[in-house]
């Protein structure tokens, strides 16, 4: 049986999408890459790029801020192209950030499970109507191809009790207010990587890096996620591009007392104005960082490197002790001076690299003396859709 399954990853400013083959059903089904595509930049630069599957350019084209300014916007672009292409559709899967307490793997959208996906909006208002837009656009444009949600934070429901709650009254706790997790589908899609590259380190304790524009850490045990970084909202763990990461909530009461900021100041503060770009005052796109000699610029790249190594350190006492490292994402694929940073300030754990493997980004990087591996995996999160979706759509 042959199918073609386009997944949607639509982000706070970018749509990300692949188009596979599917050739067989259920796990074993080969998946056949044939179109990846991405229109970036919404709101400041838009770019649409679109290459086959064997990376050969088909569309490079750039448009005025005004005509891409929002993820709707966007989708319409990419739909018409693929309709106006008479690109073969036969399931359509999207990354949803939020699937709350109950949604613990894919599931087929309908109706009813559209209303349970915007009823979790409150839980990521920035995120949750990004996802919902191309959903609603193809439910539109061909209600005919199946459709299919794939969630962020379900891979974190295996977490324990204890991974699960902040100290605060159980009341809330009850109604939501939890530490669900999130670059899910990436940390599923490593775990398979694992599974296949380095199956003895698989079944073992492992911390997975994503480090992109968002970043977060998850703590694997035998596969599975046992705890993360992350936690209510994207907004928690390790310093990121414009989010601060972990902040005392004292600093979110001076800056309502003393600075007037309301719920939606205070949420473009926290999203848009942090991180990487608010400490430097310049950017927050790791290789500008890294090429300015600006004492900002280095004191963000020192911040941020350490406090990944602090989180590091509070996931190996979770796990009892580190077999292997991975990284993945957009900073962790391609910042080889950040990796060799973090992995010392990891010396203690066993972590060594050796410094030639890590420039050639080898898939094992480590020094032949270090007691725990340490590994580059690129993530896929599209491509973790796409076995979403076949596994929910069967046959
Ligand atoms: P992602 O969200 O996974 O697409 O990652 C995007 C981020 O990865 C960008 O904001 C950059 O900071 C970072 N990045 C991408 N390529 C490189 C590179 N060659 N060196 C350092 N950082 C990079």
């Amino acid at each position: 049986m042959q199918r073609h399954l386009l997944a949607i990853n639509a982000g706070s400013s970018s749509i990300k999408f692949q188009l596979f083959r599917a050739d067989g059903s259920g796990p074993d089904a080969r998946l056949e890459r044939r179109l990846v595509g991405q229109l970036d930049g919404i709101g400041s630069h838009p770019r649409l790029v679109i290459r086959d599957g064997a990376a050969a350019m088909l569309v490079d084209r750039g448009f005025a801020t005004g005509e891409v300014a929002s993820v709707e916007a966007a989708q319409e672009i990419v739909a018409d192209w693929l309709s106006a292409s008479a690109t073969p559709l036969d399931a359509i899967g999207h990354r949803v950030v939020h699937g709350g307490a109950d949604f613990t793997g894919p599931v087929p959208i309908d109706t009813a499970i559209l209303a349970r996906i915007a009823a979790l909006t409150p839980l990521a208002p920035l995120h949750q109507p990004k996802n919902l837009a191309p959903i609603h656009s193809w439910v539109r444009r061909r209600p005919d191809l199946p459709q299919v949600a794939s969630f962020d934070t379900a891979f974190h429901r295996s977490h324990g009790a204890l991974a699960d709650r902040f100290a605060i009254p159980e009341a809330l706790y009850a109604e939501g207010v939890r530490r669900y997790g999130f670059h899910g589908l990436s940390y599923e899609f490593i775990a398979g990587r694992l599974r296949e590259a380095a199956p003895s380190l698989a079944s073992g304790r492992v911390i997975v890096a994503h480090l992109g524009n968002g970043c977060s850490l998850c703590a694997l045990k035998d596969g599975r996620s046992i705890d993360s970084s992350m936690s209510f909202t994207a907004l928690d763990g390790v310093a990121m591009g414009t989010r601060p990461g972990s902040l005392d909530p004292g600093v979110v009461l001076y800056l309502m007392r003393e600075k007037g900021m309301d719920a939606a100041r205070l949420e473009r503060f926290l999203y848009h104005e942090c991180g990487l770009k608010g400490m430097s005052g310049i950017s927050n796109d790791l290789r500008v960082l890294e090429k300015s000699d600006d004492p900002q610029a280095r004191l963000a790249l020192d911040f941020f490197v350490h406090r990944i190594g602090k989180e590091l350190g509070a996931l190996t006492a979770v796990l009892g002790g580190l077999d292997a490292l991975v990284f993945t994402a957009g900073i962790g694929e391609n910042a080889a001076d950040i990796r060799a940073r973090i992995v010392a300030m990891s010396a203690w754990a066993g972590l060594a690299i050796d410094p030639a493997k890590n420039a050639a980004r080898r898939m094992d990087i480590s020094a032949p003396e270090a007691k725990a591996r340490t590994l580059v995996l690129p993530t896929d999160e599209e491509r973790m859709i796409a076995r979403h979706m076949l596994a929910v759509l069967g046959g």
